[in-house]
């Protein structure tokens, strides 16, 4: 057990978009954590910034979630003893601790206009709201207290700042980085209210949420270490004991340097978010890992090795393995660098561990999708296509790729193939093929081979040659599986109708066979 604590986590996304790849790797570690240690994972709604809030994003984090297999147990839809879990409608709370900090003198009230302020920053080069230059902007420091009564009075806009002391040292200890100081001169008097919507800043209600819902460790990406500092100020401010906190590693582009954005998917072929989302305002689709084919255990598993490793050499991870194996104390501090081939293989590898029955039902919409109707197809045909190509494939829909001469016959012939295999002798040879394949008792695979090979043998064939023909007149070019194991799947007649029509299409004087 971590602690004499129940072990309390929660995932606190911003609806301002699709939820990131880096936020669903965020998720899943405090999912990992939470199980582990039987602990509870909340689901948080930080809509505090009405400016950046998106329709739709909120729908989408709770699919995404739901899709990979990380379970909320307390949140705006499961519910729980310390609700609302969605911080718009959280504002009486934060309203009354925003008050303590002022009656206690530990935040003041400040009038500047977005134009004062950016002539303030025009003026000073860094500028920054702190004791340096507070008692140069307007507000209640500042101010006689009855201009500050009058402004109030008159319903002017205003926010609330955070008065911080410099000269301070402030320890933040980080689980995976260690102790972390900072000295208290670099921050500004951030802003934790507003006035206008009446809503505390990210800053305030984070913490507030995180102190009156019992969090015990906040698990978050790197990018949010720069408001550690500050936060572990604010509890102090309350009186309140700190969260542990845990800093993930960044997620690092696949070439190059820095952190993965949404450009670098672009660039390179490979989703950045989990669910393919289209945006409200624009209409522009980006495409998710579900829609683009993969199995949700294979993106956790990928995911959960981006920052983290179990210390030896396994790979191959399901929910319950990483629950066991997850460790903090194995989070690597330095980022992560996004491998997305690596993601492929992951998923080549769960497709191995996928039933071919399974397949075939994961198959059978992207069959319709290239042929519509696939009625005549059974559900064991499609089986046994995957059975004899899933060791190919990344995707189920490379079953297509891979396989589409499983349900069409060639229309075309491979011109490279035609011209190195069809000898002008070969459609008489390929007839008696033919006649070969029509007196055989039994179609099976390993039955027909030997005929087969026995009957080039004895006629002094050249093996690879008429081998390949056969392969080109079925499959259209020289490429599949075993060429019997094709066979026996699309079955003899099929197979017999494929070599006459290759004899009559193929010629090896035309164009096609030339050039
Ligand atoms: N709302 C923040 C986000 O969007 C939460 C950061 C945190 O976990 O403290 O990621």
């Amino acid at each position: 057990m971590e602690n004499k604590n129940k072990v309390r986590v929660r995932f606190a996304p911003s609806p301002t978009g699709p939820l990131h790849i880096g936020g669903v790797r965020t998720a899943l570690y405090n999912y990992l954590f939470a199980r582990q240690n039987g602990g509870e994972m909340i689901l948080r709604i930080e809509d505090t910034d009405s400016q950046r809030f998106v329709p739709g994003a909120e729908e989408y984090i709770n699919e995404a979630l739901a899709w990979l297999g990380i379970k909320i147990d307390e949140g705006v839809r499961e519910g729980g003893d310390f609700g609302p879990y969605k911080q718009s409608e959280r504002r009486d709370i934060y309203r009354k601790y925003m008050r303590r900090l002022l009656d206690e003198g530990k935040a003041y009230i400040a009038f500047d206009t977005p134009g004062e302020l950016e002539a303030a920053r025009a003026a000073t080069p860094n500028f920054q709201y702190d004791a340096s230059t507070r008692m140069g902007m307007r507000n209640s420091l500042s101010l006689p207290p009855k201009e500050v009564k009058r402004l109030l009075d008159e319903g002017t806009n205003y926010v609330v700042r955070f008065l911080i002391e410099p000269g301070r040292d402030i320890e933040v200890n980080d689980r995976i980085r260690g102790k972390v100081t900072v000295n208290s001169i670099i921050l500004d008097d951030k802003v934790l209210y507003k006035s206008a919507d009446d809503l505390p800043t990210y800053h305030l209600a984070n913490i507030v949420d995180d102190h009156l819902m019992k969090v015990t460790h906040v698990i978050r990406g790197e990018e949010w270490l720069p408001s550690a500092p500050l936060h572990v100020l604010l509890y102090e401010a309350f009186g309140w004991k700190a969260p542990e906190f845990v800093h993930l590693p960044l997620l690092l582009k696949p070439d190059g340097k820095g952190k993965l954005s949404k450009r670098d998917g672009d660039r390179l072929g490979f989703p950045v978010f989990p669910l393919e989302w289209t945006d409200p305002k624009t209409g522009a689709v980006s495409s998710g890992y579900r829609e683009s084919g993969y199995l949700p255990e294979a993106v956790v598993n990928f995911l959960a090795l981006l920052g983290w490793n179990p210390g030896d050499n396994e790979e191959i991870m399901d929910m319950d393995t990483l629950i066991a194996k997850f460790s903090l104390d194995h989070c690597s501090r330095s980022g992560a660098r996004f491998d997305f081939e690596k993601g492929k293989w992951f998923n080549h590898k769960y497709l191995q561990n996928t039933t071919d029955q399974e397949l075939a039902s994961l198959f059978r919409p992207v069959l319709e999708s290239n042929i519509g109707d696939s009625s005549s197809f059974s559900d064991k045909y499609l089986a046994g296509v995957a059975a004899l190509l899933k060791g190919r494939i990344n995707f189920v829909k490379d079953l297509w790729e891979q396989g589409r001469y499983f349900f069409v016959a060639p229309e075309e012939y491979d011109p490279k193939a035609v011209r190195k295999r069809w000898s002008p002798e070969m459609p008489a040879v390929m007839e008696e093929l033919i006649a070969v394949l029509e007196g055989m008792e039994s179609w099976k695979s390993a039955d027909a081979e030997p005929v087969v090979l026995g009957w080039i043998e004895a006629k002094g064939y050249h093996l690879g040659n008429v081998m390949n023909a056969f392969r080109l007149s079925v499959v259209g070019e020289c490429k599949g599986p075993h060429m019997f194991d094709i066979t026996e799947l699309i079955g003899k007649e099929e197979t017999i109708r494929r070599l006459r029509r290759a004899i009559e299409k193929i010629n090896p004087n035309s164009d096609e066979a030339k050039s």
